[in-house]
């Protein structure tokens, strides 16, 4: 049963809304690009083992993409499943061509399109998040629980080798697709050892489901961009051009000829999202390209934002973050 859904990651919301607004002259760019790749591809991957998850009974607690915190150290958990003998975390990995697992050098290493590309050896990532994890349910005065950790490749036809400990790495790495199965066979011998505990399953979810946050990039700061390196303009949501123009209480694009009455509310997001939490009139007016002071104060005034008078600006209400 899948406690927290997953959501496109709050980073790659930033970047997809950052690039159709960056010039095409900007020389971060490609580098943008190539990241939000990168991104998207993760993303695709944890969605595969999402999928195989599903399957599994509603005694398995799942919770997507756990982002938490222990004494200043971040933590993510892509997939984290509770059951009432064990908690289960998942890292899933994307990858096309070959892997192999070193685990004298410990190493991953892709090789894919005549290239050869080493990554963080996922074993040690795994383990140090294990033990984050177990520091956290401490922390919390929660019942301690067996923490098993999987790294779950996401595609079929990825071919794994591995250089040294082949028992290692078969404990370890397994196909998202055999994911439940694995994980029900090994429940079984948790609960072959010890007695089942729904409550602490329960406990943890819920304390867990407190404390979890959306961890994201300052995308801004990370590619050394500016205000003024974002485009300004309403956002057509049928042709994504930025030339939408206001009529008579409706929004036009000139481009493609849709129209709209609510254009804006995806442009101010888009303006949260990458630039500030909160907008004066003035910047209002110059993101949504409207001259009239007085339009755009009732343009925000309709579009479920609070005025905030100590900052002289507008803010997001809390349920609509
Ligand atoms: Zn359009």
């Amino acid at each position: 049963m899948f406690i927290r859904k997953r959501k496109k990651p709050l980073t790659l919301q930033k970047l997809d809304t950052l690039i159709p607004r960056l010039s095409l002259s900007c020389k971060q760019l490609p580098y943008i690009k190539q990241d939000a790749a990168k991104l998207q591809k993760g993303y695709n991957g944890e969605r595969r083992l999402d999928f195989y998850l599903q399957s599994l009974s509603n005694n398995y607690y799942i919770l997507s993409d756990v982002g938490l915190e222990f004494y200043n150290r971040k933590f993510q958990i892509d997939s984290l499943i509770i059951s009432p003998h064990a908690m289960y975390l998942f890292e899933t990995k994307n990858f096309e061509g070959t892997l192999t697992f070193d685990t004298i050098h410990r190493q991953m290493i892709q090789f894919n399109n005549n290239q050869e590309k080493s990554f963080t050896y996922p074993i040690t990532q795994a383990d140090n998040t294990a033990y984050l994890m177990m520091q956290w349910l401490e922390n919390h005065q929660l019942k301690s629980i067996p923490i098993q950790t999987y790294i779950a490749i996401a595609q079929k036809s990825t071919i794994i080798r591995v250089q040294g400990d082949d028992e290692l790495i078969t404990k370890y790495v397994i196909q998202a697709e055999d994911a439940p199965l694995r994980l029900i066979h090994q429940d079984k011998q948790y609960g072959e050892a010890t007695q089942a505990d729904p409550q602490r399953r329960n406990k943890i979810a819920s304390t867990i489901m407190t404390h979890v946050q959306d961890f994201s990039v300052n995308v801004m700061e990370k590619y050394q961009l500016t205000k003024e390196d974002i485009k300004p303009g309403t956002r057509c949501s049928s042709c994504s051009q930025l030339n939408m123009i206001y009529n008579q209480g409706k929004w036009i694009c000139p481009d493609c000829g849709e129209t709209s009455k609510s254009a804006h509310i995806a442009t101010l997001q888009d303006y949260f999202l990458l630039i500030d939490s909160k907008i004066t009139i003035k910047e209002a007016q110059r993101f949504l390209k409207i001259s009239d002071r007085h339009k755009v104060y009732r343009i925000l005034k309709k579009s479920n934002l609070l005025y905030d008078f100590k900052l002289q600006a507008w803010i997001r209400t809390k349920n609509k973050k």
